[in-house]
């Protein structure tokens, strides 16, 4: 097995990227510049281009590099935006996303993933990316708004508090559905009460757990008003 990371990250982003119709060369250039061989978990490095998710710690996962383009290209993330990522995981796709955009916020519920994905996004270089430890669902009113959030686990619904930290014209991308499946949901925001919805294909995400979304147990959380500043908290130094 070749370990010329450089080729086989040219070769997927032709293979699974370019030619599956990811257009943007924004995007396609970001996905050229990261390594996600330094993001996935120890002794995986040789399948991080394969196009799959796989397993990092805290039994969660890595998206598939297509789909993490594809969000991307769908949010339209361009230079000079302000970017809201729910679920850091291992890093990668707030390293991605941080490559074009101006700055990005990338919330993490397990205090030792979001730990080790701002380590990670130190180490290579990453500065214009924050790694937050919290519940995502509520999103950073106090950082609000954003030019595009990106979603990166499933919800049972659009999380209202999301939606409505959106500039107008920015734009949220959360699969929704139940634990199985989800439907990729685009939602545009038109003016400060308009909101314009659209369906970009099936996709199967590990549930969005939180406040808005799903319980721990599997049960739907109560949707509930928010108000005041979020819990969330920045990583300590
Ligand atoms: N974007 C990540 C990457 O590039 O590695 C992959 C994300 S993984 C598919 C989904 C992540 O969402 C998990 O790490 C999970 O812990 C996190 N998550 C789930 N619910 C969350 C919430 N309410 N707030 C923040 N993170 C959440």
């Amino acid at each position: 097995m070749s370990t010329d990371f450089k080729a086989q990250r040219d070769r997927m982003v032709g293979t699974h990227l370019a030619a599956r119709g990811i257009r943007g060369s924004g995007v396609l250039g970001a996905m050229r510049a990261v390594p996600r061989e330094q993001f996935v978990r120890e002794g995986f490095e040789q399948y991080a281009y394969e196009d799959s998710a796989l397993p990092i710690e805290a039994g969660q996962t890595i998206s598939q590099p297509y789909i993490v383009a594809a969000m991307i290209e769908a949010a339209e993330v361009q230079p000079g935006d302000h970017v809201l990522e729910v679920g850091a995981g291992s890093g990668y796709a707030a390293a991605v996303i941080s490559c074009i955009a101006e700055h990005v916020i990338a919330i993490e519920r397990h205090p030792s993933l979001a730990k080790l994905a701002a380590a990670r996004l130190t180490t290579l270089g990453y500065d214009n990316v924050e790694v937050r430890v919290g519940d995502g669902t509520r999103g950073t009113p106090e950082v609000a708004p954003f030019d595009a959030i990106l979603v990166s686990a499933g919800s049972p619904e659009v999380p209202e508090a999301l939606r409505d930290q959106l500039k107008v014209g920015g734009i949220l991308v959360v699969p929704v559905g139940d634990a199985d499946q989800q439907k990729l949901c685009k939602v545009t925001r038109l003016a400060a009460d308009r909101f314009a919805e659209e369906n970009l294909g099936t996709v199967k995400f590990v549930p969005l757990i939180g406040t808005q979304a799903w319980r721990e147990d599997g049960s739907r959380a109560a949707s509930v008003p928010l108000s005041g500043a979020s819990r969330n908290q920045n990583l300590p130094e």
